[in-house]
């Protein structure tokens, strides 16, 4: 009998990851559906034991929630990022893990070719997504971490949970400009969503730098516009680490990573059709 997942979160309409989970059981043989539950705070955890999955993605803005749902029954990643994007049902409780980082760190390093090691990283944003991709990118191997988030003790947070207090610093958004270049800047922030862009300095910005926003689609085009108007060597959105956060959770719930590349192509294709009609 096929086994239930879902993904939590709101807005969730035009989550991609029923499509992307569709194809990997299709790819895998395995039988399993997916689909996508609108829950807030108030409601996810009933709504999660309502659905009768055994596992799930959680995304924004949940991930916070879903770390305090598994307390205690989290991996290592997921416990220094303080947020978890993958459940897996463990008996009466939920297991919680976090792939968020892997993911983006795959995509940059395997599909993109790029060495993140020794790379002055900017980090926008210390929401759920941005507490996921720190300790990975820490781990890959860059310089020094930079989180400037709009509500600063949660970018204080992330820079403690982190423990590495020569490497990673939390600064204030007014002082950007005084910062430098950065060989690495990520927008992890949800104001593209909205269409808007944080304020930024092209003095962030040097020829080699590389500029990632982990939306995709119509929601990644301000920021990475402005990235290479300012002078970035290249640019990525979040579709790839989608994928990759995608196939780390698959590994977790059934025990076969699935191959990335076809689903990626096939929906790097359909997120190029969209923003050039
Ligand atoms: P959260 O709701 O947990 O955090 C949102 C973050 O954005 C906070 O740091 C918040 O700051 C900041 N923010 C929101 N609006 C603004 C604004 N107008 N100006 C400046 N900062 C703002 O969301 P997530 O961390 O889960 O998601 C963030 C982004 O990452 C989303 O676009 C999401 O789609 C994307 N994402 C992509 C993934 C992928 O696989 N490609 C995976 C996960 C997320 P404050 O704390 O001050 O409110």
């Amino acid at each position: 009998m096929s086994k239930h997942y879902a993904v939590f979160g709101s807005p969730i309409t035009h989550s991609q990851s029923p499509r992307i989970h569709a194809a990997f059981a299709k790819q895998t043989g395995i039988g399993m559906d997916y689909v996508a539950i609108a829950a807030n705070h108030d409601d996810f955890r009933a709504k999660l034991d309502a659905s009768g999955v055994v596992g799930a993605n959680i995304t924004l803005p949940l991930k916070e929630d879903a770390f305090a749902l598994c307390a205690g029954n989290v991996s290592a990643r997921a416990l220094r990022a303080g947020a978890v994007n993958t459940v897996l049902r463990d008996g009466a409780q939920w297991r919680g893990d976090n792939t968020d980082g892997l993911g983006l760190v795959r995509d940059l390093t395997e599909r993109h070719g790029l060495d993140l090691r020794g790379r002055r990283t900017l980090l926008l944003g210390a929401g759920g997504a941005a507490r996921g991709v720190a300790p990975a990118l820490l781990d890959a191997g860059i310089h020094s971490l930079y989180v400037i988030n709009r509500n600063s003790a949660r970018a204080d947070a992330l820079v403690d949970a982190m423990g590495e207090p020569g490497r990673t610093h939390a600064r204030a958004w007014d002082t950007l400009p005084a910062l430098g270049e950065f060989d690495l800047l990520i927008n992890a922030t949800s104001a593209s969503r909205g269409g808007q862009l944080p304020s930024l300095a092209m003095a962030l910005v040097a020829p080699r730098s590389v500029a990632v926003d982990l939306s995709y689609g119509e929601a990644a085009v301000p920021f990475l516009a402005w990235a290479r108007a300012a002078g970035c060597a290249q640019t990525v959105d979040g579709l790839g680490m989608l994928v990759e956060q995608a196939a780390e959770s698959f590994l977790l719930w059934h025990g076969v990573r699935p191959d990335t590349a076809a689903v990626f192509a096939e929906l790097s294709g359909r997120a190029d059709a969209l923003l050039t009609a």
